[in-house]
């Protein structure tokens, strides 16, 4: 998980791994770890929002609560298959229409659906956050992790700070769907996208796909190697899902001030640099973010 604050980016990343792999991961994630992600908090009672156009501006009113559905989607006693994580957006929207938008922001390898769900109430000065989960597939806890953070903004938002209530929440539960789908259908421990390269479906790790330091330090902390599980790919955004993000983040309105990709199951946040041991321009800055984190979750 990255974030990204003012000129530099806090990264909390909690990777699955096996021993080998943890050994790699601990040289990639370099000198600058931060304790740690636990769940705890509860939802809140409902707050439905409903939307009034006034002098040109988002006005958030109460309303009545939204229609109880027949068949709840979704629930957080169990891992959910894409099409359910999905359609939990896609009602999200319906119920919250006035601070909910789901939006398609890029197509994965297999074509499938990148989908975000934004959550505003359309001040133009507010900050965009972003959130991404399962951007390696097997770490399905870190979509668990977001879609709870999804309803819980939601559904509660008239009753949130103003911290809160004045960003633009961008959420990508499933940054990559194809490797997702499967990990529930054929490989529960796939991570990489179902990427094709050198002939053969070998995928590619896409978060060593972006492109700061793509590649800088050889094979530590990524691999040139194309079976290999922590494969950056041929070039950097070469694949779709990286460059969702790229574009969606580049053409967004809003600046972005935090950026936030989950992963499990180390407790760990992670932040720049990740590559070198010296400390980046915002390194006081994200300590402090980090800390503060880590005391909350903790
Ligand atoms: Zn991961």
């Amino acid at each position: 998980m990255e974030l990204y604050s003012g000129d530099a980016y806090l990264s909390i990343k909690s990777d699955l791994l096996s021993s080998d792999e943890e050994e790699k991961y601990k040289s990639e994630s370099g000198t600058q770890t931060q304790k740690c992600l636990s769940n705890k908090g509860k939802l809140s009672s409902n707050s439905i929002m409903k939307a009034s156009i006034s002098s040109g501006m988002k006005q958030i009113i109460p309303t009545n609560k939204p229609k109880r559905r027949r068949v709840k989607l979704m629930n957080w006693k169990r891992y959910h298959k894409l099409n359910v994580i999905y359609s939990f957006l896609d009602e999200l929207e319906k119920d919250y229409p006035a601070i909910c938008t789901v939006s398609v922001i890029g197509k994965s390898v297999e074509g499938r659906d990148i989908k975000m769900l934004k959550i505003s109430n359309s001040d133009a000065s507010n900050a965009a956050v972003w959130l991404d989960a399962s951007i390696h597939s097997r770490e399905w806890i870190s979509t668990a992790v977001v879609t709870y953070l999804a309803e819980f903004i939601a559904k509660n938002f008239q009753k949130h700070p103003k911290s809160i209530t004045n960003k633009d929440w961008h959420i990508v539960p499933v940054l990559n769907p194809d490797g997702y789908v499967f990990t529930h259908t054929k490989d529960r421990m796939w991570r990489k996208n179902r990427a094709h390269h050198e002939g053969e479906r070998v995928g590619v790790d896409l978060n060593r796909n972006f492109s700061y330091g793509w590649g800088n330090n050889g094979d530590q902390g990524s691999s040139g190697e194309p079976t290999n599980v922590f494969y950056r790919g041929p070039a950097p955004f070469s694949e779709p899902e990286t460059a969702a993000v790229r574009d969606t983040i580049l053409g967004s309105a809003s600046p972005f001030k935090v950026f936030l990709s989950f992963h499990s199951y180390f407790e760990l946040i992670i932040f720049p640099w990740g590559y070198k041991c010296e400390p980046c321009p915002d390194y006081l800055h994200l300590l402090e973010a980090g800390t503060v984190m880590a005391r909350v979750f903790a």
